[in-house]
């Protein structure tokens, strides 16, 4: 099997005193790359160098400001990782509607700093995310022209709020922010697979990042895989997971029937779009289901 050239949708800085206890007792127990590695991942250049080797091209990097539950990584600690990386990592911002006083001034400022993409964490964050606090920083998105990634799924950090992440209130969002690109990170994990999947195939601009779901079992999570494809990104939560974004990589282009196109797409093809690394605007995909009112 060719090894394919991936884009990593999604990443997470190795920064534990930045982590809330339990977090770090999590990431610790179930990472590879950290029994391989240890701290050293807290350095930029080792990390890169550590996904590079396993044909990763760019890792998106999510802050992570959830003060009332995973942690505290905050977006300027993300922008100095990627800085030190030599471009290969990308940073998304992180901003908390209930504890930041002007999340969508922040925003402004983070995108003027550097960030491709903005990550919010409704369940951990408290907050419905077609709550109308949120929509100035929806605005700011829009006129950036970079895509939101909404953790949305199941998780085993402590305060929690499953209610919050439920993807119907996405739906909001893709009536009042038709241009705003989202990204459902998770697919759903747990419940929500087909609300996932049907926002994904029937909003343009809506898509799935499959991180932290078996690999192979994606067709039976998404029975429409192959045409689905057009709108799933790859991302590993790496260090945060059992295996390596490789072997995960792998384990995509190995399912049965998933043509050599969709594979290529959900690798790289569709991340590189989102995160315009080939310079151009994102393509309007093609209708996955057709007709209807
Ligand atoms: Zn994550």
């Amino acid at each position: 099997m060719l090894q394919r050239t991936i884009i990593d949708f999604h990443t997470h800085p190795w920064l534990p005193e930045h982590l809330a206890r339990p977090t770090v007792d999590f990431i610790r127990s179930i990472s590879l790359a950290l029994r391989e590695h240890g701290e050293r991942l807290s350095d930029p250049v080792y990390a890169a160098g550590v996904l590079r080797v396993q044909g990763v091209e760019h890792a998106v990097v999510l802050p992570e400001h959830c003060p009332r539950s995973s942690g505290n990584v905050r977006t300027e600690t993300v922008i100095e990782f990627c800085a030190a990386s030599d471009g290969f990592f990308l940073p998304f911002a992180s901003v908390d509607p209930n504890t930041d006083p002007d999340p969508a001034g922040m925003m402004r400022r983070y995108v003027a700093s550097g960030v491709v993409g903005l990550k919010l964490y409704p369940s951990y964050q408290h907050y419905y995310p077609n709550d109308r606090r949120v929509y100035p920083i929806y605005e700011v998105c829009c006129d950036a022209g970079i895509p939101v990634l909404f953790h949305i799924g199941s998780s085993v950090i402590p305060n929690t709020r499953m209610k919050y992440c439920d993807p119907v209130h996405l739906h909001d969002i893709a009536v009042d922010f038709p241009d705003l690109v989202v990204v459902m990170a998770h697919g759903g994990r747990g419940w929500w697979y087909d609300a996932c999947a049907f926002l994904a195939g029937h909003q343009p601009n809506f898509h799935i990042d499959v991180t932290g779901l078996v690999p192979s079992r994606l067709p039976e999570l998404f029975p429409d895989l192959e045409r689905l494809s057009h709108k799933i990104v790859f991302g590993s939560d790496w260090p945060a997971m059992p295996k390596s974004p490789r072997a995960n990589a792998d384990a995509i282009d190995a399912i049965e029937g998933l043509s050599l196109d969709a594979v290529q797409r959900i690798l790289y093809d569709n991340a590189a779009a989102l995160l315009r690394l080939d310079g151009r605007a994102a393509p309007a995909p093609p209708p996955i289901v057709d007709g209807g009112h």
